[in-house]
């Protein structure tokens, strides 16, 4: 994909029109369409990555094998699919904060995400995330990184698709799996937001 491609009509008109071409072909039939589309945006999404999050901060040797290969580690919680074949994982520290982008177009991991938010497809995001990410999180996504930190940036394609393990909010020591699962949101998994704080 590239930049020709600007306003939210044009990107609808080429899938409709892709959508067609496939139809016609028979690759695949209109209800084969509404059915992906109906589990991308109903069934798959962040809260499936989130429980993932909260499985490697309870279960340290989950979170190496997560790190080790985040596609393998997620199939072991049936998680897998599309979009999702090379996912890797990224371990927010004290030192470092990482977040992700795509530059080319907007690849994202499907599996623990669901579909990328339309800023994410943003030729601006794509762009400035890389110059100056720590001024896009402060003025676009009102999330400051203290100086003393460094951010890494991660560029999605359609061989490697990243995502971020934020750090475990203070005060959840002895929380369950599903409480913490609800800390997770989806923007601290693309790194440009915080977790909830415990309350
Ligand atoms: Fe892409």
């Amino acid at each position: 994909m590239s930049n020709i491609i600007r306003t939210p009509e044009e990107i609808a008109a080429r899938v409709k029109a892709l959508e067609s071409i496939l139809i016609e072909k028979g690759l695949m039939t209109t209800q084969m369409v509404d059915r992906l589309v109906e589990i991308y945006e109903n069934e798959v999404g962040p809260q499936l990555g989130a429980q993932v999050i909260a499985k490697a901060w309870t279960d340290p040797a989950f979170k190496a094998r997560l790190l080790e290969d985040a596609t393998e580690a997620c199939k072991e919680l049936g998680i897998s699919g599309l979009q999702g074949e090379d996912m890797v994982a990224l371990e927010d520290t004290d030192e470092v904060h990482h977040a992700v982008v795509c530059t080319l177009c907007s690849c994202y991991p499907w599996p623990v995400m669901g579909l990328p938010p339309n800023w994410y497809k943003e030729p601006q995001y794509r762009s400035r995330m890389v110059r100056e990410p720590r001024k896009v999180l402060a003025d676009e996504f009102g999330y400051e990184i203290p100086d003393t930190k460094e951010i890494r940036i991660w560029d999605s394609s359609s061989e490697m698709r990243y995502w971020v393990l934020p750090q475990r909010p203070a005060g959840t020591d002895g929380w369950t799996e599903e409480q913490l699962a609800a800390l997770v949101t989806r923007d601290s998994m693309i790194g440009v937001g915080p977790v909830k704080a415990a309350s």
